[in-house]
């Protein structure tokens, strides 16, 4: 619960006085769902009188002042020192409330290991023309300007109203929603939350997880860079609707901004004395597989972020052997709009299967690539058309490193529905990432680069994980390369067969279930790499090359 009368925000106390901005939230509608709690003890909000806030007005000052400077700092980063030049941060923040997207231009702080989607210059991006948003939503982005930096505690509780408690009525609430887990499974979310619930009796943990370690993607780490309040909430909701004694938050180490956001977050709410269960971050090394969820349990309890030999699961034994709740932080970030708005509201986006919106993360062969929220009952070239696509490509990535290959003329209406995108194609949406291949790329090559990044990350604990996907990724390579004859592709799809499912985790599955797809998407140019002329396609084409290893797994 947090305070009504906006003491922590910059300078907001003068303008509202808690009176004031006591009654705007009471009306606000968002608070019909479940009781409200706690008040921030230098509000006398029944009598209208605004106290001064703790530590004086000199100290509020002071707090003000950091503030100031720290936005002073963020506007000189935007429009001197960003590599991209104005034209790019003109166009984040040209676009209208419904149409914004997140840059991925090197505007930030990036992760040394981490290698984000390929960008335009800045020339190409301020002269793009506008686009038409057939497939755009504006819920977990809308709020203040991405220039502005994370959303203070103030402002979040204006725009959205107070949180409510969390409880059984969540579970029922997220059952009517239809809310699916948006880290990659979208396994129904109250179901996961009933399982803890159950045996949890006031000692499980919720994880909240933002390590993402997909290279593709940048949704999660965006969303608590921006909108980290949204996403405590969240949290906190879980906790208090399954039990929980302790909220953790999952980061990856080179997830600096994210880290920097959350933790000025975390001290908002303590400085506003909000009623909540202790929260604390653990960070892990960048790896693809450290967000998995028994990964996450196994770092947090202090060892390396690989995945245990289940079962039990998290949800049964996890953190201190107490039932843990391993929620990716995109989801609790719609849980704590469900709470307040309803889910009759959520599902006034999306389809009966796929109820509202995802955040997906758009790049390689677009226009202006970036984080973008979408409406699930769009179609991918209502999406691409989000992200300015510049011509058809060869085919596109779908669901990240662990998603599936699909061919250019699938692409323009191709349903982002799940029962559409399984039954029709085998693929699903994964972790919301679409990378455009282009035309003058080699799909056999790119799918060869991330085949042998996977087989790197393995976390070297089972056989055919270790040695199946080392022995594909090297022949790939040397496809990839036109020296293999076609009796190695026989090999590699042997190999394929035998490496599926005999992993602890999903690691190889998906590595797996990329290169599959790739040799159907490609069969016609797969010739040229065994028998045929070679491959004369580009291999620094722009599609966004997979990082290099993180050292560790701490
Ligand atoms: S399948 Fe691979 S990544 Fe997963 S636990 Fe086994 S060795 Fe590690």
């Amino acid at each position: 619960m947090v305070c009504a009368g906006g003491h922590p925000g910059g300078g907001r106390v003068d303008r509202w006085p808690c009176s004031l901005r006591t009654r705007r939230l009471q009306r606000s509608p968002g608070r019909r769902h479940g009781p409200q709690r706690g008040r921030h003890p230098a509000c006398d909000a029944r009598h209208g009188r605004h106290q001064p806030h703790p530590g004086g007005a000199a100290a509020e000052r002071r707090r003000n002042a950091a503030g100031a400077h720290h936005r002073s700092k963020r506007a000189d980063h935007l429009h001197g020192a960003c590599a991209s030049g104005d034209g790019a941060v003109r166009r984040v923040r040209q676009h209208p409330p419904d149409r914004r997207a997140v840059c991925l231009e090197q505007h930030r702080e990036r992760p040394a290991d981490h290698v984000g989607p390929a960008g335009m210059t800045a020339e190409v991006m301020s002269a793009a023309p506008p686009v038409a948003a057939p497939a755009t939503a504006s819920r977990l982005l809308a709020g203040p300007a991405w220039s502005a930096d994370h959303e203070r505690l103030a402002e979040h509780c204006h725009r959205l109203g107070l949180r409510p408690e969390g409880g059984e009525w969540l579970l029922r609430s997220l059952q009517d929603s239809g809310l699916g887990g948006r880290g990659g499974a979208w396994f129904p979310t109250w179901r996961k939350w009933a399982l803890v619930a159950q045996r949890s009796q006031g000692r499980s943990v919720v994880v909240a997880n933002a390590s993402e370690g997909e290279p593709l993607s940048a949704k999660d780490r965006t969303l608590v860079e921006l909108r980290p309040h949204l996403v405590l909430d969240g949290a906190v909701l879980a906790a208090e609707t399954v039990g929980a004694r302790e909220v953790v938050v999952y980061l990856s180490r080179g997830a600096r901004a994210a880290h920097h956001a959350i933790a000025r977050a975390l001290g908002e709410r303590r400085d506003a004395g909000v009623s909540e269960p202790p929260i604390r971050i653990v960070r892990t090394a960048h790896r693809y597989i450290a967000g998995e969820s028994s990964a996450v349990v196994r770092r947090i309890s202090g060892g390396p972020s690989k995945p245990q030999f289940a079962p039990p699961s998290p949800s049964q034994r996890g953190i201190g052997g107490e039932p843990t709740l391993v929620q990716n932080v995109e989801t609790l970030a719609h849980v704590a709009l469900i709470a307040r708005r309803g889910s009759a509201w959520f599902r006034e986006l999306g389809t009966v299967g796929s109820p509202g919106s995802t955040l997906m993360t758009l790049c390689g062969n677009v226009g202006r690539p970036g984080v973008y929220e979408v409406d699930l009952a769009a179609e991918v070239g209502g999406v691409l058309q989000l992200a300015g696509i510049r011509s058809a490509g060869a085919a596109a990535l779908l669901g990240g490193y662990f998603g599936t290959w699909l061919a250019a003329d699938t692409l323009p209406h191709l349903p982002l529905d799940a029962a559409a995108l399984g039954e029709g194609h085998g693929a699903s949406l994964g972790c919301g990432v679409l990378a455009v291949l282009p035309e003058e790329a080699c799909g056999i090559i790119e799918a060869a680069r991330i085949v042998s990044y996977l087989a790197a990350q393995t976390a070297g604990q089972c056989g055919p994980c270790v040695h199946g996907l080392k022995a594909i990724a090297a022949t790939m390579t040397r496809v990839a390369s036109a020296e293999a004859v076609p009796a190695d592709i026989d090999r590699v799809r042997q190999w394929m067969r035998l490496v599926r499912g005999r992993g602890v985790c999903r690691h190889p599955d998906g590595a797996i279930s990329q290169l599959g797809s790739a040799l159907v998407v490609f069969a016609d140019h797969l010739g040229a790499h065994l028998d045929g002329p070679g491959c004369v396609k580009r291999h620094n084409s722009g599609f966004p090359r997979p990082p290099r290893s993180a050292r560790g797994w701490r």
